[in-house]
């Protein structure tokens, strides 16, 4: 058996495509498994395989290339990051603009990461990427002060005025 050239290029092919060097040998046929080791030795390509691609044994529960302890992961991937920032966000009001800004001396952080007595107002981001501005809530409620005042904004007389008017008008109605 002659190493020709295309029977070369056949080798090569099928050591990129992981074939072992037993599967190349029958499937070149006529040679045997070391005299593919040989050839592949002498053109340099033992060795060259990736990893992933060589065959591996299972190496028991743990799983390969986490490494001791290593946790999961928890975080998105990048891919999926970067899927997040180049998706389109909806048109924001204006009031939502105005109001959703960290205040000053504040230290806003992520909104999972709050702790108890810590501002729930929502500065930035969306989802889970929200961030809140953690200043040191108001007493009985989930917002500091400024952002009480501006979820629970009081009624104003204009308006108080309005919903009397028809409060009033509709009991005239019942009464009738
Ligand atoms: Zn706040």
């Amino acid at each position: 058996m002659t190493w020709t050239a295309a029977r070369i290029v056949k080798l090569e092919r099928l050591w990129a495509e992981g074939v072992s060097a037993a599967g190349i040998a029958d499937a070149l046929g006529g040679v045997s498994r070391s005299a593919v080791l040989g050839k592949l030795h002498r053109l340099q390509l033992l060795g060259s395989r990736k990893p992933a691609s060589a065959p591996r044994r299972y190496d028991g529960p743990s799983l390969a290339g986490t490494g001791a302890g290593a946790q999961p992961s928890l975080r998105p991937a990048p891919a999926a990051l970067a899927r997040l920032s180049e998706a389109p966000s909806p048109p924001r009001s204006p009031w939502r603009e105005e109001v959703f800004v960290p205040l000053l001396g504040t230290t806003p952080r992520p909104w999972l990461s709050r702790e108890f007595g810590e501002c729930a107002f929502p500065v930035a981001g969306d989802g889970d990427a929200l961030v809140s501005c953690c200043a040191a809530v108001k007493l009985r409620s989930v917002y500091c002060q400024a952002h009480h005042g501006v979820v629970f904004k009081p009624v104003s007389p204009a308006i108080q005025a309005v919903e009397q008017r028809r409060w009033s008008q509709a009991a005239e109605r019942w009464a009738a």
